[in-house]
Protein backbone atom coordinates (compact mmCIF):
# COMPACT_ATOMS: atom_id res chain seq x y z
CA UNK A 1 0.00 0.00 0.00
CA UNK A 2 1.54 3.27 -0.97
CA UNK A 3 0.99 6.55 0.99
CA UNK A 4 -1.11 8.55 -1.92
CA UNK A 5 -4.51 9.06 -0.91
CA UNK A 6 -6.91 10.21 -3.97
CA UNK A 7 -9.95 11.77 -3.89
CA UNK A 8 -12.81 10.85 -6.64
CA UNK A 9 -15.86 12.99 -6.74
CA UNK A 10 -18.55 10.99 -9.11
CA UNK A 11 -19.37 6.89 -8.99
CA UNK A 12 -19.87 7.02 -12.83
CA UNK A 13 -18.12 4.77 -15.12
CA UNK A 14 -14.54 7.25 -15.06
CA UNK A 15 -14.75 7.04 -11.26
CA UNK A 16 -15.46 3.75 -10.91
CA UNK A 17 -12.79 1.97 -13.06
CA UNK A 18 -10.25 4.74 -12.17
CA UNK A 19 -11.12 3.43 -7.82
CA UNK A 20 -11.37 0.13 -8.74
CA UNK A 21 -7.99 0.22 -10.74
CA UNK A 22 -6.21 2.23 -7.97
CA UNK A 23 -7.74 -0.07 -5.49
CA UNK A 24 -6.28 -3.13 -7.33
CA UNK A 25 -2.87 -1.66 -7.04
CA UNK A 26 -2.94 -0.81 -3.20
CA UNK A 27 -3.33 3.38 -3.55
CA UNK A 28 -6.13 4.33 -0.66
CA UNK A 29 -8.98 6.37 -2.50
CA UNK A 30 -12.13 7.46 -1.92
CA UNK A 31 -15.51 8.00 -3.90
CA UNK A 32 -17.95 10.75 -3.22
CA UNK A 33 -21.24 10.50 -5.03
CA UNK A 34 -24.70 11.70 -4.45
CA UNK A 35 -26.77 8.91 -5.00
CA UNK A 36 -26.77 5.20 -3.17
CA UNK A 37 -26.41 2.10 -4.70
CA UNK A 38 -30.09 1.35 -3.79
CA UNK A 39 -31.81 4.43 -5.63
CA UNK A 40 -30.83 3.21 -9.29
CA UNK A 41 -33.63 0.36 -9.55
CA UNK A 42 -36.19 3.49 -9.41
CA UNK A 43 -34.63 6.13 -11.34
CA UNK A 44 -35.63 7.52 -15.15
CA UNK A 45 -33.34 5.83 -17.57
CA UNK A 46 -29.49 7.39 -17.63
CA UNK A 47 -28.21 6.76 -20.90
CA UNK A 48 -27.97 3.77 -22.98
CA UNK A 49 -24.17 3.14 -22.95
CA UNK A 50 -22.78 0.29 -25.16
CA UNK A 51 -19.28 -0.62 -23.84
CA UNK A 52 -16.86 -1.16 -27.20
CA UNK A 53 -14.53 -4.79 -26.73
CA UNK A 54 -11.56 -2.43 -25.10
CA UNK A 55 -13.90 -1.57 -22.36
CA UNK A 56 -14.78 -4.83 -21.82
CA UNK A 57 -11.22 -5.84 -21.72
CA UNK A 58 -10.55 -3.05 -18.79
CA UNK A 59 -13.62 -4.75 -16.79
CA UNK A 60 -12.19 -8.12 -17.20
CA UNK A 61 -8.66 -6.82 -15.77
CA UNK A 62 -10.62 -5.42 -12.81
CA UNK A 63 -12.37 -8.36 -12.49
CA UNK A 64 -15.78 -6.82 -12.55
CA UNK A 65 -16.91 -8.29 -16.38
CA UNK A 66 -20.32 -9.67 -14.53
CA UNK A 67 -22.10 -9.48 -18.39
CA UNK A 68 -19.65 -11.55 -20.39
CA UNK A 69 -19.94 -10.27 -24.29
CA UNK A 70 -20.12 -13.91 -25.58
CA UNK A 71 -23.31 -13.89 -23.83
CA UNK A 72 -24.62 -10.95 -23.74
CA UNK A 73 -23.07 -9.25 -26.16
CA UNK A 74 -23.40 -7.92 -29.43
CA UNK A 75 -21.44 -9.30 -32.61
CA UNK A 76 -21.40 -6.18 -35.31
CA UNK A 77 -23.55 -3.08 -37.18
CA UNK A 78 -26.21 -3.34 -39.21
CA UNK A 79 -26.53 0.23 -41.65
CA UNK A 80 -28.94 0.98 -43.40
CA UNK A 81 -28.64 4.39 -45.51
CA UNK A 82 -32.05 5.73 -46.46
CA UNK A 83 -31.09 7.12 -49.70
CA UNK A 84 -33.33 6.89 -53.12
CA UNK A 85 -31.84 3.20 -53.52
CA UNK A 86 -31.08 2.07 -49.76
CA UNK A 87 -27.96 0.54 -48.91
CA UNK A 88 -27.89 -2.32 -46.46
CA UNK A 89 -24.74 -3.72 -45.68
CA UNK A 90 -23.04 -5.64 -42.27
CA UNK A 91 -19.80 -4.89 -40.65
CA UNK A 92 -18.57 -7.73 -38.26
CA UNK A 93 -16.85 -6.75 -34.71
CA UNK A 94 -13.32 -8.83 -34.26
CA UNK A 95 -14.43 -8.99 -30.18
CA UNK A 96 -18.26 -8.53 -29.44
CA UNK A 97 -19.25 -5.25 -27.75
CA UNK A 98 -22.15 -5.21 -25.21
CA UNK A 99 -24.69 -2.79 -23.41
CA UNK A 100 -26.20 -3.11 -19.67
CA UNK A 101 -28.50 -0.46 -18.20
CA UNK A 102 -26.21 1.61 -16.50
CA UNK A 103 -29.34 1.15 -13.91
CA UNK A 104 -27.58 -2.15 -13.26
CA UNK A 105 -24.13 -1.90 -14.13
CA UNK A 106 -22.96 1.24 -11.89
CA UNK A 107 -24.69 -0.16 -8.54
CA UNK A 108 -22.68 -3.65 -9.16
CA UNK A 109 -19.79 -1.99 -9.62
CA UNK A 110 -20.59 0.69 -6.49
CA UNK A 111 -21.69 -1.88 -4.43
CA UNK A 112 -18.37 -4.24 -5.95
CA UNK A 113 -15.46 -1.03 -4.82
CA UNK A 114 -17.28 -1.51 -1.65
CA UNK A 115 -16.94 -4.96 -0.28
CA UNK A 116 -13.58 -4.99 -1.37
CA UNK A 117 -12.87 -2.47 1.10
CA UNK A 118 -13.18 0.99 -0.86
CA UNK A 119 -14.22 3.97 0.98
CA UNK A 120 -17.83 4.93 -0.94
CA UNK A 121 -19.03 8.50 0.71
CA UNK A 122 -22.58 8.95 -0.50
CA UNK A 123 -23.21 12.94 -0.35
CA UNK A 124 -23.26 15.81 -2.80
CA UNK A 125 -20.66 17.55 -3.02
CA UNK A 126 -21.08 21.35 -3.45
CA UNK A 127 -18.03 23.72 -4.79
CA UNK A 128 -17.68 25.58 -1.69
CA UNK A 129 -16.81 21.78 -0.29
CA UNK A 130 -14.17 20.83 -2.78
CA UNK A 131 -11.32 23.10 -0.75
CA UNK A 132 -11.49 21.43 1.86
CA UNK A 133 -11.94 18.26 0.86
CA UNK A 134 -8.87 18.65 -1.29
CA UNK A 135 -6.55 19.05 1.94
CA UNK A 136 -6.96 15.31 2.52
CA UNK A 137 -6.17 14.20 -0.79
CA UNK A 138 -2.96 14.22 -2.46
CA UNK A 139 -4.99 14.80 -5.52
CA UNK A 140 -8.74 15.27 -6.63
CA UNK A 141 -9.99 13.78 -9.62
CA UNK A 142 -13.71 15.61 -10.74
CA UNK A 143 -16.21 13.09 -12.46
CA UNK A 144 -19.29 14.23 -12.07
CA UNK A 145 -20.44 13.74 -15.66
CA UNK A 146 -21.75 16.38 -17.50
CA UNK A 147 -23.99 18.35 -15.05
CA UNK A 148 -22.96 21.79 -14.49
CA UNK A 149 -20.21 20.82 -11.65
CA UNK A 150 -17.87 20.35 -13.77
CA UNK A 151 -18.25 23.93 -14.80
CA UNK A 152 -15.13 24.82 -12.72
CA UNK A 153 -12.79 23.57 -15.66
CA UNK A 154 -12.44 26.42 -18.18
CA UNK A 155 -13.91 25.43 -21.26
CA UNK A 156 -11.47 24.77 -24.43
CA UNK A 157 -12.78 26.77 -27.36
CA UNK A 158 -10.31 25.24 -30.05
CA UNK A 159 -11.92 21.64 -29.11
CA UNK A 160 -15.56 22.90 -28.72
CA UNK A 161 -16.67 23.93 -31.69
CA UNK A 162 -20.48 24.20 -30.87
CA UNK A 163 -22.56 26.31 -28.17
CA UNK A 164 -25.92 23.94 -28.81
CA UNK A 165 -27.09 20.74 -29.37
CA UNK A 166 -25.98 19.07 -32.87
CA UNK A 167 -29.43 16.67 -32.41
CA UNK A 168 -32.50 16.71 -30.63
CA UNK A 169 -32.60 13.86 -28.79
CA UNK A 170 -35.31 10.85 -28.03
CA UNK A 171 -33.66 7.70 -26.82
CA UNK A 172 -35.59 4.83 -24.69
CA UNK A 173 -35.71 1.57 -23.77
CA UNK A 174 -38.55 -0.56 -26.00
CA UNK A 175 -39.68 -4.32 -25.91
CA UNK A 176 -41.66 -5.55 -29.06
CA UNK A 177 -38.88 -5.23 -31.47
CA UNK A 178 -37.40 -8.52 -32.57
CA UNK A 179 -33.47 -9.35 -33.05
CA UNK A 180 -32.47 -9.19 -36.65
CA UNK A 181 -30.38 -12.46 -37.65
CA UNK A 182 -27.57 -11.47 -36.05
CA UNK A 183 -27.16 -9.54 -32.35
CA UNK A 184 -26.39 -6.35 -33.65
CA UNK A 185 -26.45 -2.91 -33.20
CA UNK A 186 -27.88 -1.29 -36.10
CA UNK A 187 -27.11 2.05 -37.51
CA UNK A 188 -29.73 3.76 -39.55
CA UNK A 189 -29.28 6.83 -41.35
CA UNK A 190 -31.93 9.28 -42.89
CA UNK A 191 -30.66 12.03 -44.92
CA UNK A 192 -32.05 15.44 -44.00
CA UNK A 193 -33.80 13.94 -40.93
CA UNK A 194 -31.60 12.21 -38.62
CA UNK A 195 -30.04 9.03 -37.50
CA UNK A 196 -31.47 6.16 -35.04
CA UNK A 197 -28.55 3.81 -33.26
CA UNK A 198 -30.52 0.52 -32.47
CA UNK A 199 -28.54 -1.36 -29.09
CA UNK A 200 -29.57 -4.81 -27.66
CA UNK A 201 -29.11 -3.88 -24.31
CA UNK A 202 -29.47 -6.25 -21.10
CA UNK A 203 -31.96 -4.50 -18.63
CA UNK A 204 -34.18 -5.72 -15.77
CA UNK A 205 -36.07 -8.34 -17.64
CA UNK A 206 -33.78 -9.40 -19.75
CA UNK A 207 -32.24 -8.37 -23.39
CA UNK A 208 -34.77 -5.28 -24.76
CA UNK A 209 -33.49 -2.54 -27.81
CA UNK A 210 -32.30 0.92 -26.95
CA UNK A 211 -33.54 3.08 -29.80
CA UNK A 212 -31.45 6.05 -29.49
CA UNK A 213 -32.80 8.60 -32.37
CA UNK A 214 -30.94 11.32 -33.30
CA UNK A 215 -32.91 14.33 -35.09
CA UNK A 216 -31.65 16.95 -37.13
CA UNK A 217 -32.97 20.54 -35.59
CA UNK A 218 -35.29 22.27 -38.01
CA UNK A 219 -36.32 18.37 -39.61
CA UNK A 220 -39.13 16.15 -39.90
CA UNK A 221 -38.00 13.99 -36.67
CA UNK A 222 -37.33 16.43 -34.05
CA UNK A 223 -40.77 16.45 -32.98
CA UNK A 224 -39.60 13.21 -31.11
CA UNK A 225 -37.91 14.84 -28.85
CA UNK A 226 -40.76 17.22 -27.96
CA UNK A 227 -44.07 15.10 -27.71
CA UNK A 228 -43.89 14.03 -24.34
CA UNK A 229 -44.67 9.91 -23.40
CA UNK A 230 -46.47 11.06 -20.28
CA UNK A 231 -49.01 13.13 -21.46
CA UNK A 232 -50.73 10.60 -23.99
CA UNK A 233 -48.63 6.85 -24.25
CA UNK A 234 -50.45 5.76 -26.72
CA UNK A 235 -50.38 8.86 -29.10
CA UNK A 236 -46.12 9.01 -28.40
CA UNK A 237 -45.85 5.45 -29.39
CA UNK A 238 -48.09 5.87 -32.99
CA UNK A 239 -46.11 9.02 -33.47
CA UNK A 240 -42.63 7.24 -33.10
CA UNK A 241 -44.73 4.26 -34.95
CA UNK A 242 -44.95 6.70 -37.87
CA UNK A 243 -41.34 8.16 -38.13
CA UNK A 244 -39.89 4.63 -37.75
CA UNK A 245 -41.80 3.21 -40.79
CA UNK A 246 -40.78 6.37 -42.63
CA UNK A 247 -37.64 6.97 -41.69
CA UNK A 248 -36.09 3.57 -40.43
CA UNK A 249 -38.49 0.87 -42.33
CA UNK A 250 -36.16 -2.24 -41.73
CA UNK A 251 -36.47 -1.22 -37.92
CA UNK A 252 -40.49 -0.89 -38.10
CA UNK A 253 -40.79 -4.38 -40.08
CA UNK A 254 -39.42 -5.98 -37.09
CA UNK A 255 -42.32 -4.11 -34.66
CA UNK A 256 -45.00 -6.50 -33.13
CA UNK A 257 -46.70 -3.12 -32.66
CA UNK A 258 -49.37 -4.89 -30.51
CA UNK A 259 -46.03 -5.18 -28.06
CA UNK A 260 -43.96 -2.50 -28.58
CA UNK A 261 -44.11 -0.23 -25.89
CA UNK A 262 -41.41 1.22 -23.70
CA UNK A 263 -39.48 -1.97 -22.07
CA UNK A 264 -39.69 -1.07 -18.18
CA UNK A 265 -42.32 1.37 -18.11
CA UNK A 266 -42.71 5.58 -18.07
CA UNK A 267 -39.05 6.19 -16.67
CA UNK A 268 -37.31 4.25 -19.49
CA UNK A 269 -37.05 7.37 -21.90
CA UNK A 270 -34.85 10.42 -22.36
CA UNK A 271 -35.34 13.43 -24.43
CA UNK A 272 -32.88 16.55 -24.83
CA UNK A 273 -29.40 17.41 -26.07
CA UNK A 274 -26.07 17.14 -25.67
CA UNK A 275 -23.39 20.33 -26.27
CA UNK A 276 -20.24 18.60 -27.08
CA UNK A 277 -17.64 20.08 -25.26
CA UNK A 278 -13.48 19.71 -23.91
CA UNK A 279 -12.80 21.52 -20.76
CA UNK A 280 -9.08 21.99 -19.52
CA UNK A 281 -7.85 19.20 -17.83
CA UNK A 282 -7.22 20.84 -14.15
CA UNK A 283 -7.69 23.61 -11.74
CA UNK A 284 -4.79 24.42 -8.73
CA UNK A 285 -6.74 25.08 -6.09
CA UNK A 286 -5.74 27.94 -3.24
CA UNK A 287 -4.20 25.25 -0.95
CA UNK A 288 -1.79 24.49 -3.94
CA UNK A 289 -3.88 21.16 -4.65
CA UNK A 290 -4.40 20.48 -8.04
CA UNK A 291 -8.04 19.04 -9.19
CA UNK A 292 -8.08 16.73 -11.99
CA UNK A 293 -11.11 16.56 -14.98
CA UNK A 294 -12.30 13.19 -16.37
CA UNK A 295 -14.80 11.25 -18.30
CA UNK A 296 -17.30 13.90 -19.06
CA UNK A 297 -16.30 16.66 -17.01
CA UNK A 298 -13.17 16.96 -19.54
CA UNK A 299 -14.58 15.66 -22.70
CA UNK A 300 -18.51 15.16 -23.51
CA UNK A 301 -19.84 14.15 -27.36
CA UNK A 302 -23.16 13.51 -28.73
CA UNK A 303 -24.14 9.92 -28.07
CA UNK A 304 -24.41 9.48 -32.35
CA UNK A 305 -21.15 7.07 -32.41
CA UNK A 306 -20.90 5.69 -28.51
CA UNK A 307 -18.03 7.05 -27.54
CA UNK A 308 -18.21 9.03 -24.34
CA UNK A 309 -18.39 6.34 -21.35
CA UNK A 310 -15.36 4.00 -23.50
CA UNK A 311 -13.20 7.27 -23.63
CA UNK A 312 -13.80 7.86 -20.10
CA UNK A 313 -12.90 3.96 -19.44
CA UNK A 314 -9.35 4.55 -21.34
CA UNK A 315 -8.79 7.56 -19.64
CA UNK A 316 -9.22 6.23 -16.39
CA UNK A 317 -6.76 3.91 -17.26
CA UNK A 318 -4.28 6.09 -18.22
CA UNK A 319 -4.79 8.43 -15.47
CA UNK A 320 -4.39 5.61 -13.03
CA UNK A 321 -1.04 4.48 -14.69
CA UNK A 322 -0.10 7.91 -14.28
CA UNK A 323 -0.80 8.33 -10.75
CA UNK A 324 1.27 4.66 -9.85
CA UNK A 325 4.39 6.92 -11.63
CA UNK A 326 4.40 9.85 -9.93
CA UNK A 327 4.55 11.11 -6.64
CA UNK A 328 3.99 14.60 -7.38
CA UNK A 329 0.72 15.60 -8.47
CA UNK A 330 2.16 19.21 -10.43
CA UNK A 331 1.27 21.03 -13.66
CA UNK A 332 4.44 17.99 -14.87
CA UNK A 333 1.80 15.50 -13.40
CA UNK A 334 -0.98 16.92 -15.57
CA UNK A 335 1.01 17.44 -18.50
CA UNK A 336 1.76 13.34 -18.49
CA UNK A 337 -1.93 12.75 -18.09
CA UNK A 338 -2.82 15.09 -21.25
CA UNK A 339 -0.08 13.31 -23.12
CA UNK A 340 -1.15 9.79 -22.30
CA UNK A 341 -5.19 10.04 -23.03
CA UNK A 342 -5.27 13.40 -25.58
CA UNK A 343 -5.31 10.97 -28.87
CA UNK A 344 -8.05 8.68 -28.14
CA UNK A 345 -10.12 11.39 -26.05
CA UNK A 346 -9.83 14.28 -28.78
CA UNK A 347 -9.97 11.41 -31.61
CA UNK A 348 -13.47 10.41 -30.42
CA UNK A 349 -14.30 14.23 -29.99
CA UNK A 350 -13.06 15.20 -33.42
CA UNK A 351 -14.67 12.09 -35.27
CA UNK A 352 -18.22 12.21 -33.57
CA UNK A 353 -18.56 16.26 -34.01
CA UNK A 354 -17.15 15.32 -37.94
CA UNK A 355 -19.85 12.95 -38.37
CA UNK A 356 -22.36 15.36 -36.64
CA UNK A 357 -21.79 17.83 -39.21
CA UNK A 358 -21.06 15.57 -42.61
CA UNK A 359 -23.91 13.53 -41.86
CA UNK A 360 -26.24 16.26 -41.98
CA UNK A 361 -24.42 18.05 -44.58
CA UNK A 362 -24.48 14.90 -46.76
CA UNK A 363 -20.85 16.13 -47.55
CA UNK A 364 -19.91 13.90 -50.78
CA UNK A 365 -16.54 12.42 -49.40
CA UNK A 366 -18.41 10.77 -46.63
CA UNK A 367 -21.29 9.55 -49.15
CA UNK A 368 -18.66 8.46 -51.09
CA UNK A 369 -16.90 6.64 -47.80
CA UNK A 370 -20.01 4.96 -47.03
CA UNK A 371 -20.77 3.63 -50.43
CA UNK A 372 -17.39 2.85 -50.98
CA UNK A 373 -17.52 0.12 -47.63
CA UNK A 374 -21.37 -0.66 -48.28
CA UNK A 375 -19.46 -2.49 -51.41
CA UNK A 376 -16.74 -4.00 -49.55
CA UNK A 377 -17.10 -6.38 -46.39
CA UNK A 378 -13.07 -6.61 -45.40
CA UNK A 379 -13.70 -2.28 -45.22
CA UNK A 380 -17.05 -2.67 -43.29
CA UNK A 381 -15.89 -4.53 -40.57
CA UNK A 382 -12.64 -2.53 -40.44
CA UNK A 383 -14.75 0.40 -39.99
CA UNK A 384 -16.89 -0.99 -37.69
CA UNK A 385 -14.26 -3.24 -34.96
CA UNK A 386 -12.24 0.76 -35.22
CA UNK A 387 -15.42 2.14 -33.40
CA UNK A 388 -12.97 0.72 -30.49
CA UNK A 389 -10.03 3.10 -31.93
CA UNK A 390 -11.77 6.46 -32.47
CA UNK A 391 -8.23 7.94 -32.98
CA UNK A 392 -7.76 5.17 -35.92
CA UNK A 393 -11.46 6.64 -36.68
CA UNK A 394 -9.92 10.16 -36.88
CA UNK A 395 -6.74 8.64 -38.80
CA UNK A 396 -9.18 8.36 -41.44
CA UNK A 397 -11.45 11.20 -41.85
CA UNK A 398 -9.65 14.06 -40.80
CA UNK A 399 -9.57 15.24 -44.05
CA UNK A 400 -10.87 14.18 -47.93
CA UNK A 401 -7.49 12.42 -48.41
CA UNK A 402 -6.92 10.86 -45.94
CA UNK A 403 -10.79 9.30 -46.56
CA UNK A 404 -9.66 8.44 -49.98
CA UNK A 405 -6.22 6.59 -49.21
CA UNK A 406 -7.79 5.13 -46.18
CA UNK A 407 -10.64 3.25 -48.47
CA UNK A 408 -7.37 2.37 -50.93
CA UNK A 409 -4.72 1.17 -48.29
CA UNK A 410 -7.54 -1.18 -46.95
CA UNK A 411 -8.96 -2.93 -49.85
CA UNK A 412 -7.61 -6.79 -50.02
CA UNK A 413 -5.10 -7.01 -52.22
CA UNK A 414 -3.44 -3.19 -51.93
CA UNK A 415 0.05 -3.18 -50.41
CA UNK A 416 -0.77 -2.54 -46.65
CA UNK A 417 -2.80 -5.45 -46.54
CA UNK A 418 -0.46 -7.73 -48.41
CA UNK A 419 2.80 -6.35 -45.69
C1 LIG B 1 -28.45 8.84 -24.54
C2 LIG B 1 -27.01 8.56 -24.31
C3 LIG B 1 -26.43 7.46 -24.89
C4 LIG B 1 -25.08 7.20 -24.71
N1 LIG B 1 -24.52 6.12 -25.33
C5 LIG B 1 -23.21 5.85 -25.15
C6 LIG B 1 -22.63 4.70 -25.75
O1 LIG B 1 -23.27 3.90 -26.44
N2 LIG B 1 -21.31 4.47 -25.53
C7 LIG B 1 -20.55 5.31 -24.76
O2 LIG B 1 -19.35 5.05 -24.58
N3 LIG B 1 -21.09 6.40 -24.18
C8 LIG B 1 -22.39 6.69 -24.35
N4 LIG B 1 -22.95 7.78 -23.75
C9 LIG B 1 -22.09 8.67 -22.94
C10 LIG B 1 -21.91 8.14 -21.52
O3 LIG B 1 -23.14 8.02 -20.87
C11 LIG B 1 -21.02 9.10 -20.75
O4 LIG B 1 -19.94 9.51 -21.52
C12 LIG B 1 -20.47 8.43 -19.49
O5 LIG B 1 -21.52 7.92 -18.71
C13 LIG B 1 -19.64 9.43 -18.69
O6 LIG B 1 -19.16 8.85 -17.52
P1 LIG B 1 -18.72 9.76 -16.31
O7 LIG B 1 -18.25 8.81 -15.28
O8 LIG B 1 -17.84 10.83 -16.77
O9 LIG B 1 -20.07 10.49 -15.84
P2 LIG B 1 -21.44 9.85 -15.26
O10 LIG B 1 -21.63 8.45 -15.72
O11 LIG B 1 -22.49 10.85 -15.60
O12 LIG B 1 -21.20 9.82 -13.70
C14 LIG B 1 -21.21 10.97 -12.90
C15 LIG B 1 -21.24 10.55 -11.44
O13 LIG B 1 -21.13 11.71 -10.60
C16 LIG B 1 -22.15 11.71 -9.61
N5 LIG B 1 -22.35 13.12 -9.27
C17 LIG B 1 -22.83 14.10 -10.07
N6 LIG B 1 -22.83 15.29 -9.42
C18 LIG B 1 -22.33 15.04 -8.18
C19 LIG B 1 -22.06 15.87 -7.03
N7 LIG B 1 -22.29 17.17 -7.06
N8 LIG B 1 -21.55 15.29 -5.93
C20 LIG B 1 -21.29 13.96 -5.88
N9 LIG B 1 -21.51 13.14 -6.94
C21 LIG B 1 -22.02 13.68 -8.07
C22 LIG B 1 -23.30 10.98 -10.30
O14 LIG B 1 -24.23 10.47 -9.39
C23 LIG B 1 -22.54 9.87 -11.01
O15 LIG B 1 -22.21 8.85 -10.11
C24 LIG B 1 -24.30 8.07 -23.91
C25 LIG B 1 -24.88 9.17 -23.31
C26 LIG B 1 -26.22 9.43 -23.51
C27 LIG B 1 -26.85 10.64 -22.84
Amino acid sequence: MTSKRIGIIGAGTAGLHLALYLQKHGVKTTIFTDRPSEDYRSMRLLNTVAHHAVTVQRETDLGVNFWPADKNGYFGHYYYVGTPEPLRFFGALETPSRAVDYRIYQPKLMDEYARRGGDLRITEIRHSDIADLSDSYDLLVVCTGKGPFGQMFKHQPAHSPFTQPQRALCVGLFKGIREPETRAVTMYFSPGAGEMIEIPTLSFGGMVNALVIENHIGGDLEILAKTKYDDNPRAFLDLLLEKLRKHYPTCAERIDEKEFDLANGPLDILQGGVTPTVRNSHVRLDNGKIALALGDVHAVVDPVLGQGANMASYAAFKLAEEILKNDVFDERFVEHVELARQDRVLGATRWTNFMLQHLQAGTPALLEFIGAISQNKPLADLFTTNFNYPERQWDCFASPERIKAWCSANLPGSASQAA
